[in-house]
């Protein structure tokens, strides 16, 4: 390989994890790390559990600088890629070129609500500090039992954040398409439970279509398919994520189709990691996962093969998805490990009276791929060691 280093655009969980995997591997090559966050790379997971609630501020949710391992830590957005000459433009007019390049720009909230005219400060999404900073400020214009929320969308963001609002006394309305949301990352069973925690906490809008969003400088009305209006002081709108690729030409929000070593398919010398890489399932099917710690893991997985490809180091053999996520909904948890699929077939639940503990298996193909769970920590951990063996 041409020796000009290696380029990590996006410094989140992927970036990060990818940028001190190199060094820790004994990398000498030149890093330049790029990211488009105004006050520093951070954690983004503690933006709704932490900043949103005034628990942390922005800065105490930095990620660990990269500084001390002599890394090129660049603050701008990347604005195109040119993969022939491998070289990256950057916004403030200047650029880097590179040997090869790992994207992990992450994603970036799914645009829903388009005609805002006339909501300026009253319809969030919240993705960014900067986000959670803007809802705290609105929130604390009266005290939480005066204020409404009304959350589009019932996800994890969507989820967690009405579970959040309603423990510091705001009251939440909780809009979903879907009757039973969730299931597509924790299975029918424990969705269903999920529903029944949102049904008993928060007043719950489940299988409604939103017809309309629109309202004046003091509240937001939204209108649903069955005619109900719900009037707030704000909207946050949680509509899941698409991949941040705009900045190398793919307005439509496609991610970069991986191999099984993270190497972008079709940009030569260019691997993806986190939140804006397509894997395929065995069967063909192409997913993402949108999670600190598989971000984190494919960082670091994506630099091993970089290593492997041009520096002859041990090969780190295919991505695998076994790391989780954890959420807590009204102080219940929830945990998973490994990647429900698209085709994920539920093979069985262990469903015992509320307020025990609830676990679930999905497998493809003979192979036990992920488990979910309801306070269920120390059984999922130790199934964990069983993911993908055949
Ligand atoms: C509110 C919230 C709460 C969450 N909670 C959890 C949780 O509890 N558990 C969990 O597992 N997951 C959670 N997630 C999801 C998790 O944060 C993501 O899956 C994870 O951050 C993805 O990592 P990533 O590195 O792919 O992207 P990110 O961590 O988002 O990092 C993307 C990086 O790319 C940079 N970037 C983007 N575009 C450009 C560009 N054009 N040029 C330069 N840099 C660019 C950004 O500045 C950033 O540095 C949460 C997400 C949100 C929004």
């Amino acid at each position: 390989m041409t020796e000009t280093g290696i380029a990590i655009i996006g410094a989140g969980a992927a970036g990060h994890s990818a940028a001190t995997t190199l060094r820790q591997e004994g990398y000498q090559g030149s890093i330049t790390v790029v990211h488009a966050d105004h006050q520093g790379p951070y954690n983004r997971t503690l933006v709704n559990k932490a900043v949103l609630q005034g628990l942390l501020t922005p800065e105490q949710i930095a990620l660990p600088t990269l500084d001390g391992l002599g890394i090129n830590v660049v603050a701008d957005r990347a604005v195109a890629l040119d993969a022939d000459r491998r070289a990256v433009r950057l916004d403030q007019g200047g650029g880097l070129t590179y040997g090869a390049v790992i994207i992990a720009t992450g994603a970036k909230p799914r645009q829903t609500v388009v005609h805002t005219e006339g909501l300026r400060g009253r319809v969030f999404t919240i993705h960014t500090t900067e986000d959670a900073t803007r809802i705290r400020d609105r929130l604390s214009t009266g005290t939480p039992e005066q204020i409404s929320v009304t959350i589009l969308g019932a996800g994890f963001i969507g989820a967690e954040t009405a579970s959040y609002l309603t423990d510091i006394g705001v009251n939440v309305d909780l809009v979903s398409r879907d009757i039973t949301p969730l299931t597509g990352a924790v299975g029918q069973d424990i969705g269903q439970s999920i529903t029944e925690l949102h049904h008993k906490h928060v007043r719950t809008h489940f299988g409604r279509e939103i017809i309309k969003v629109s309202g004046n400088s003091h509240t937001v009305t939204v209108l649903l398919d069955d005619q109900t209006t719900l009037t707030s002081e704000i909207v946050i709108v949680a509509h899941g994520t698409v991949p941040s690729t705009d900045w190398i030409g793919n307005p439509t929000g496609g991610g970069i189709v991986v191999d099984d070593r993270l190497r972008a398919e079709t940009i030569e010398h260019g691997y993806a990691a986190g939140a804006v890489a397509v894997h395929r399932s065995l069967a063909g099917v192409g997913y993402r996962i949108d999670h600190w710690d598989a971000a984190a893991a494919q960082g670091a997985h994506a630099a091993r093969a970089f290593l492997h490809d041009h520096y002859d180091a041990p090969d780190p053999g295919p991505y695998v998805p076994t790391t989780g996520f954890a959420l807590q909904l009204y102080r219940t948890s929830i945990a998973a490990f490994g990647a429900l699929l698209p085709h994920s077939r539920q093979e069985s639940t262990d469903l015992e009276p509320a307020g025990s503990h609830t676990t679930a298996f999905f497998s493809d193909d003979g192979r036990m791929h992920a488990i979910a769970g309801i306070n269920a920590g120390r059984t999922l951990h130790s199934m964990r060691s069983n993911l993908n063996r055949p």
